[in-house]
């Protein structure tokens, strides 16, 4: 991408255009939206917790519910993207069982399936078709 001159004819500096920047507004929308539903879908699901061998079995279907809602709603105003994060905080409130066969697996399937589609947020080609730019 080309840089913005500036109109005392300084060398253009590193700025996004303006072309460049609403893409990249639009990509961070689908990005949440894709982690949304990917959530959603894991609400609609609320027979996998708790496991057959959850060691607290009424303390993990409690959280399931106000967890997963919580990760749905998280506030995207700041930018932050910490929802993508290990889920430390979050898992905290499960057993291990529970912690280990839902939801550290869940965090990282829907991690994996954001990485893989991150291109097509951004009306980019897939990942085998990219290619590394020297800039
Ligand atoms: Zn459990």
């Amino acid at each position: 991408m080309n840089g913005i001159g500036s109109e005392d004819g300084d060398p253009p500096r590193r700025e996004l255009t303006p072309e460049a920047r609403s893409a990249c507004a639009v990509g961070r929308e689908r990005l949440i939206q894709h982690v949304r539903a990917e959530f959603l879908k894991c609400l609609y699901t609320p027979s996998i917790c708790p496991v057959k061998n959850c060691q607290s079995p009424p303390k993990c279907k409690a959280a399931f519910l106000p967890t997963i809602s919580k990760l749905c709603l998280w506030d995207t105003s700041d930018g932050d993207m910490h929802v993508l994060e290990t889920p430390v905080d979050v898992a905290s409130e499960f057993c291990k069982e529970c912690r280990s066969k839902v939801l550290l697996p869940f965090f990282e399937e829907t991690v994996r399936k954001l990485w893989n589609a991150l291109p097509t947020f951004f009306d980019l080609p897939h990942w085998d078709e990219l290619v590394d730019l020297d800039v």
